[in-house]
């Protein structure tokens, strides 16, 4: 075909880009081709359109590299090099296609070629589906202006394939069409071809017509290879018109001209230079290949890595939430026999303080039952040997008083530490005396001291201040215990109480105590076990000093309650040291306390009237006898309600009220006399259980308390201060 000048100007703009272009560019590569296509220099043509598609390889410009695939197939196609040109095409369209599954003008024209390669090489079948393919994309596309181009290769298709009818179709139309210098060659190109088959049926001089109005529209379109078809053309009809000078004229030149053609095709591109040209292309795939493949390679690598790297971390996370599943499996195994622990521990905790609670109420009430018994047994004693008895019969109420005042004593410690284990005791804070409190004690046991003829020492710190503010009643029984065991256990020794000031500010004054004595000792092992209930040192010991075995167990109670900690240091034969330390608030203003006197005078008791209120008829008669032994005049009721009435009605001296009593009971009675008389003093007479203790009873209105079994002295003392205070 000798139109494809006309194509180049078709594609003009693909080829000769305007722009200013900088090196190593698009533009730049593609300006160099061009100029080149100038020179006819297809070798650098070639060459610089084969570097801007590496260019548009390696920065990734995907639709650059589709365009200049496919001015490569172009190149290729002008050059007659069909192969090249058709394996180029299609990859310009693979290049396209990535980029957009629509195809667009480019793909079309790349399919255009297509056809038109295959129409060279006689494959008239797939030159007519590519031309289709074109037709179809333009049509879609709407792109007008390549109908006739189109047309013109169907109608040399149908002619190619014997259909001369359908191919003059074809062309008639172009032929038709309006003449401008675009359309030029196309329209001498169906002129020409209109010709051709007018020729071959033998209608000779219409085809000369179409000849010459061929070669003339030629001239406007200058396709050489087209002209140089129609002078051949031209030849062969005024051959057959037998006009030989015509038909050697044109042959002539359409020779000349064929000649120029090849020897100007041969310029282009040598052999050598197609040559060297493929294999510097062979040696730039096979680099970019062996780049590819190494990128691959380290792709491959990477990627591998990364698999190892993320099957490293799955499996970590597989076995860290395998291990958290377990775990909290574990935990919620541990929870729930915790939380059975626990409630096996609660229903445990609950019994035990229902079983201590029932203990306490237990020795409460036994203890409390004891003492009334215990008390008539103690009175009866009592005024038995103060009736002169016998010889004889002294041995006996000796060994019943002593019995009487062990069988007391014991049951008070007992009352004592159920009180303190029961939580149902209270500190004290009240100012005393401390130098007066140790010296009470000390007159008090004074007796026992001589017994064994002991010396009885106490050191009192001059630094200590005077008064201090604490709880003097356990602080009493602390000491009490302590020095009453030191006297009972040293025989022809000394017995020391000391107490230095430790430390002292102000306000506080921390005191230390000891209570030494040189008697028989403990022995290393029952050091720590004397401080147990009922925990003598020895059975003999027992036998020999008496004592219940539960001071020392009080002792350590009251000491700790008190916030100090008993120690003891002891050598047997030598003697014991027990101590503590016991912090103070320094009672800088003291109220003067009045302390019991016990010393009385009998004829204040004098034909005094005492109103007794006491349900127990031992107890009545014993106290009773107690009265009216110091000449006082007794009147017994055994219940509250009467003891209200008579009391509105009569005067007494003093009301011994017994507080368990059969009816209202003493502190309901006495609230009740208080409401009319405030001034008669009412004595509490109690066997005083867990729930009762001095200050309940006071602030019943009672005016004073003595404690069953009556301890005579202390019996006489309370009425004798009472008197004298109202
Ligand atoms: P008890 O009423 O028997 O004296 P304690 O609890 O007061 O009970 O004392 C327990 C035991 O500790 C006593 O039986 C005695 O063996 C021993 N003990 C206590 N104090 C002394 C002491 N100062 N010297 C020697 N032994 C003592």
């Amino acid at each position: 075909m000798k139109y494809f000048l006309l194509l180049l100007f078709f594609f003009q703009t693909l080829l000769y880009p305007q722009k200013r272009v900088s090196i190593d560019s698009v533009a730049y590569y593609s300006k160099l081709a061009a100029e080149n296509v100038k020179e006819n220099n297809y070798k650098d043509v070639l060459s610089y359109t084969q570097k801007s598609i590496n260019y548009c390889k390696k920065n990734n410009k995907i639709e650059d590299e589709a365009n200049q695939t496919f001015n490569l197939g172009k190149i290729y196609f002008d050059l007659k090099l069909h192969n090249d040109a058709l394996e180029i095409f299609n990859k310009s369209i693979v290049i396209f296609n990535s980029i957009s599954r629509k195809p667009n003008n480019k793909v079309a024209n790349a399919y255009y070629y297509i056809g038109l390669v295959y129409i060279e090489k006689k494959k008239y079948d797939l030159a007519e589906t590519s031309i289709l393919k074109a037709e179809k994309i333009k049509e879609n596309l709407n792109i007008k202006k390549d109908v006739d181009l189109i047309n013109l290769q169907k109608g040399i298709l149908s002619k190619k394939k014997g259909n001369d009818k359908l191919a003059s179709a074809f062309f008639t139309i172009i032929a038709a069409k309006p003449e401008n210098t675009v359309l030029a060659n196309t329209k001498a190109e169906a002129l020409y071809q209109i010709g051709t088959i007018e020729a071959k049926n033998k209608r000779y001089n219409l085809a000369l017509i179409y000849f010459n109005k061929a070669l003339e529209l030629n001239r406007k379109g200058k396709d050489l290879n087209q002209k140089s078809s129609i002078l051949l053309a031209l030849s062969t009809v005024y051959d057959k018109l037998l006009d030989k000078t015509s038909a050697y004229t044109y042959l002539k030149q359409h020779l000349n001209l064929k000649e120029s053609i090849v020897l100007a095709n041969d310029e282009k591109l040598g052999v050598n230079d197609y040559e060297a040209f493929k294999e510097s292309q062979r040696i730039q795939e096979d680099l970019l290949k062996a780049k590819e493949n190494k990128e691959q390679e380290k792709n491959d690598k990477f990627s591998k890595l990364i698999s190892i790297l993320a099957i490293a971390i799955i499996s970590i996370l597989s076995l860290l939430s395998l291990s958290l599943y377990k775990n909290n499996i574990i935990r919620n195994q541990s929870n729930l026999l915790l939380k059975e622990k626990n409630n096996e521990l609660i229903a445990a905790k609950n019994k035990a303080e229902e079983a201590s609670k029932a203990r306490s109420e237990f020795l409460s009430t036994v203890s409390h039952e004891l003492r009334t018994p215990l008390n008539a047994i103690n009175g009866i004693t009592h005024l038995l040997l103060e009736e002169n008895p016998k010889k004889t019969q002294m041995h006996y109420l000796s060994s019943l008083k002593f019995s009487g005042n062990y069988l007391t004593n014991f049951i008070n410690d007992i009352l004592e530490i159920n009180k303190i284990d029961s939580n149902k005791m209270e500190i004290e804070y009240i100012s005393f005396n401390l130098k007066q409190l140790l010296s009470d004690i000390q007159n008090s046991l004074k007796e026992i001291a001589t017994i064994n003829n002991n010396r009885f020492i106490l050191k009192i710190d001059p630094n200590v201040p005077e008064n201090l503010i604490g709880d003097p009643t356990k602080l009493s029984q602390i000491f009490m215990n302590l020095i009453n065991n030191a006297l009972k256990f040293t025989n022809n020794g000394t017995v020391s109480v000391i107490a230095r000031l430790r430390n002292s500010t102000n306000e506080n004054a921390t005191v230390y105590f000891q209570i030494i004595d040189t008697g028989i000792g403990i022995p290393e092992e029952k050091l720590e076990t004397v401080f147990e209930s009922f925990s003598q040192g020895s059975v003999e010991i027992n036998r020999k000093f008496g004592g219940t075995g539960l001071g020392l167990t009080i002792v350590k109670k009251l000491v700790r309650m008190l916030g100090g900690r008993i120690r003891l240091k002891s050598t047997v034969g030598e003697g014991s040291t027990f101590s503590f330390e016991l912090n103070f608030k320094a009672d800088t203003k003291p109220v003067q306390i009045k302390s019991k006197d016990k010393n009385y005078n009998p004829e204040i008791f004098k034909d005094k009237k005492i109103l007794l209120v006491e349900d127990n008829k031992i107890n009545q008669m014993i106290t009773k006898k107690m009265l009216s032994r110091k000449e006082m005049i007794c009147t017994i009721l055994d219940n509250g309600e009467e003891a209200i009435q008579i009391l509105k009605n009569n005067t007494y001296d003093l009301v011994l009220m017994d507080v368990h009593l059969l009816g209202i009971n003493g502190t309901i009675a006495t609230q009740q006399i208080r409401e009319f008389d405030i001034t008669t003093p009412i004595i509490a007479l109690t066997a005083i259980s867990l729930n009762e203790n001095r200050e309940m009873l006071i602030s019943y209105g009672m005016t004073d308390v003595i404690t069953k079994p009556f301890i005579p002295e202390d019996f006489y003392t309370t009425i004798a201060q009472n008197f004298s205070n109202s």
